[in-house]
């Protein structure tokens, strides 16, 4: 009798090794023509606590790896119509960017077909006549590696994604606006499209902070970045808090004008917010001001001088008397080389 299908280590009963983490039975697709050599294999694998589905051909095994999504497949090199490397290949194709292992069974023991198994994707091979201890614990290796490796990716996807975001506010933070600025004003200038920017600085902050505290600060922050974010539309576009309470507004393929209008609506969509500020001099509301600049980029100007223009527009905005917008212009700054 097998007992191997729990594994007692030191530390306790661990899952069934057919198990996947989502404590789901893994789905083994066997792909072989041979219909004792099926029975075989499920006889085998159905000890381990898989779940398994069979297709007799290589035709019927990609429909069903399209349809079932397993997480393993085992293959017979040598079958009638589509063979098992080309099989092989057109799993791979439909996998994408998350690839299934393939457990290559073949009884083709010479170099080239051993080579060819792994040139067309398979991860592993086991030869005929098959050796089902063998067989059974490179399944259970090749599963194990394959969630290992997506748990890992979904890690590392996550850890992008906090790295690259503001813990306040929850928009982009300055390293990804930095990060982002660079690709997209590499990217307007081969294409030749218009790239804009928007600095946004809440007015009289400081102030609201001293009136109503710090925490209430940071909530005022918080729903400042919301309603910035609902106000842009296209996909490309980028806010993020680009310091204290400055936001940044990033928009690929956007010309200064169409910025300007952009700018103007924000202004006006914090001051409907109606946040009560009852030591701001004029509206007793929270306000923004705004600075915008915008160009095609060319090698003569560097990113640096497009935030520098568009953060002394922001300075204009300021001492024009807040709660307003000012395009900035690239000619009254220096450009960096
Ligand atoms: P202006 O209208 O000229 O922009 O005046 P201001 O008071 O907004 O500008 P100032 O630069 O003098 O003050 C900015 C304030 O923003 C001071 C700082 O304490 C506050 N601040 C920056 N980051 C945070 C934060 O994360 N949370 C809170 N609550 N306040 C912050
Ligand atoms: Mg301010
Ligand atoms: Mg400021």
């Amino acid at each position: 009798m097998e007992i191997d299908a729990f594994r007692q280590t030191e530390i306790g009963y661990q899952a069934p090794v057919g198990l996947l983490a989502s404590s789901k039975p893994a789905l083994v697709l066997l792909i072989d023509d041979d219909a004792v050599m099926r029975m075989h294999l499920r006889l085998c694998l159905d000890q381990e606590g898989y779940e398994i589905i069979e297709a007799k051909t290589g035709q019927e095994g990609l429909e069903i790896y399209s349809r079932e999504h397993p997480d393993i497949v085992l293959l017979d090199a040598v079958m009638p119509g589509i063979d098992g490397f080309e099989c092989c290949e057109k799993l791979q194709a439909l996998a994408g960017d998350r690839p299934t292992p393939i457990l290559m069974i073949t009884g083709l023991e010479d170099r080239v077909s051993v080579d060819r198994a792994f040139a067309v994707g398979a991860m592993d091979f086991v030869t005929k006549p098959v050796h089902f201890a063998v067989l059974r614990q490179r399944v259970r290796r090749l599963i194990q590696q394959s969630q290992l490796q997506q748990q890992l990716e979904t890690a590392n996807r996550e850890l992008l994604r906090l790295v690259s975001l503001d813990g306040l506010t929850h928009v982009a933070n300055r390293r990804r606006f930095d990060e982002y600025l660079d690709t997209e004003w590499r990217r307007m200038q081969r294409e030749r499209l218009p790239i804009a920017l928007i600095l946004c600085d809440i007015d009289f902050f400081k102030s609201y902070n001293d009136t109503y505290g710090h925490q209430a600060g940071d909530r005022c922050l918080q729903q400042v970045a919301r309603a910035l974010q609902d106000s842009i539309k296209r996909p490309a576009d980028l806010v993020a808090r680009y310091g204290g309470e400055e936001f940044a507004l990033l928009l690929p393929n956007t010309h200064a004008a169409g910025a300007l209008v952009v700018a103007s609506a924000t202004c006006k969509v914090i001051s409907t917010l109606a946040i009560p500020h009852s030591s701001a001099p004029v509206h007793q509301t929270v306000t923004l001001s705004a600075g915008v600049a915008g160009l095609i980029p060319s090698p003569e100007v560097s990113s640096e001088a497009f935030v520098a223009a568009a953060d002394k527009a922001l300075y204009q905005a300021k001492a024009k008397g807040r709660n307003r917008c000012c395009l900035g212009s690239l000619d009254s700054v220096h450009p960096h080389f």
